[in-house]
């Protein structure tokens, strides 16, 4: 099995935290389609074969091109690949580009699972991002995409935003569970350099993010969505029981993908790829038949590495079982004593040689996984 991203990179305008590649404009858009489709072309055997489960519109903002475009964008597509194995397309969608006409369009087209940008149910949370939409109409456009006929649905959050107290966190919670969303995606606010509000910070024009605050905004989160009965699947992503994002689920369990337009990342099993993150020079090098992507082979230390980093991360943990069979006995050997530590502080848990992260541990995700990287012990 297999997945396909499409990586839409336009913007209404730019979030301060984004550090996504995409333009505030739509200027380009439609020959980024044309230049789209030829790459969908040149790549249409990167994935030998594989079945395609699932395809997904990420960015950007694939809502802000018209809703005619990512029909176009399917109708290359089924061109070049059996949609037969395909179980889930889904689209990234932005609040204030929604309604009726469109969402009837998406349906239309295949797409059966919206990913709504919602951030936070406050607008001065809003404007601390910069997004383009209101708290009223984030609710609106749920609304609208039920009466459509999507029950698939997942909205994203953002906790540890200084404007937004602990118990309007608790209320933007609630707001979702209100809603009935079955997936939430959450995440920290991160300042990322070389963004907006990391410049805006350093001229000290706007309040930098607190770790204190986002970790209580962590413990929050994963306290109401157990009682909730959210499954915490993925570090940052809860589901009601079964309700996993089957495309995100691709790249956590390891499988193949292809990724197009700027900036979007591949994966075949032995090597990544990344497009060149510029629309202008993604194009220029397609219709030159130049080189539009850089290329990784990975060695054994960096599969580890990788397998490690993601596995842990979710609820199925990090096996040994497959750590025995793919890289040996003596990495096996290697995990299992590194992780000795994080048991003791009761940040870890082993069961049948399976090591997956307690509440407490999934605070420090990143640090221990990167403890428990080969590349860094070699140094
Ligand atoms: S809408 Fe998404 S991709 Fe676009 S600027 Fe905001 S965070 Fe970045």
């Amino acid at each position: 099995m297999a997945g396909i991203y499409i990586h839409i990179p336009f913007c209404r305008k730019k979030c301060h935290y984004c550090n996504f590649y995409s333009v505030a404009s739509p200027k380009h858009r439609h020959k980024f389609i044309d230049t789209l489709s030829e790459e969908i072309f040149l790549r249409k055997n990167y994935l030998h074969g594989k079945e395609i489960r699932t395809i997904y519109f990420g960015g950007g903002t694939p809502s802000f091109l018209e809703s005619g475009g990512i029909v176009k964008i399917l109708d290359v597509l089924h061109n070049y690949f059996s949609f037969s194995s395909v179980q889930e397309i889904t689209l990234e969608a932005n609040p204030d580009d929604l309604n009726p006409s469109v969402l009837k369009d998406y349906r239309e087209a295949g797409i059966n699972r919206l990913s709504i940008g919602i951030q936070s149910f406050f607008d001065e949370d809003l404007r601390y991002l910069n997004r383009v939409h209101s708290a009223s109409r984030a609710s609106e456009a749920i609304h609208e995409a039920r009466d459509a006929g999507f029950e698939n649905l997942s909205i994203d959050l953002i906790f540890g935003i200084p404007t937004l107290s602990n118990e309007n966190w608790e209320k933007n919670l609630d707001a979702a569970f209100v809603l009935e969303i079955p997936h939430i995606s959450a995440y920290s606010l991160t300042v990322e350099p070389g963004t907006a509000l990391d410049v805006l910070i350093r001229k000290g024009k706007t309040t930098a993010p607190e770790e204190e605050s986002s970790n209580t905004h962590f413990r929050i989160l994963m306290t109401m969505m157990k009682q909730h009965g959210y499954e915490h699947y993925e570090i940052s992503n809860f589901s009601k029981p079964g309700r996993y994002s089957l495309h995100n689920s691709q790249y956590w369990n390891g499988e193949h993908y292809l990724g197009l337009g700027p900036s979007a990342h591949s994966y075949n099993g032995h090597s990544r790829q990344w497009n060149i993150a510029s629309i202008i020079e993604y194009a220029d090098q397609i219709r030159n038949g130049g080189s539009f992507f850089e290329k990784e082979e990975l060695t054994p230390a960096q599969q580890y590495d990788e397998y490690v980093m993601v596995s842990l991360r979710t609820m199925w943990g990090c096996d040994t079982g497959v750590i025995r069979e793919r890289f040996g006995e003596n990495l096996v050997d290697y995990f299992s004593s590194r992780a000795l530590k994080y048991i003791s502080e009761g940040k870890m848990q082993e069961n049948r040689g399976i090591y997956t992260l307690t509440d407490e541990g999934k605070l420090f995700a990143d640090g221990i996984a990167s403890d428990l990287f080969l590349a860094d012990a070699r140094g």
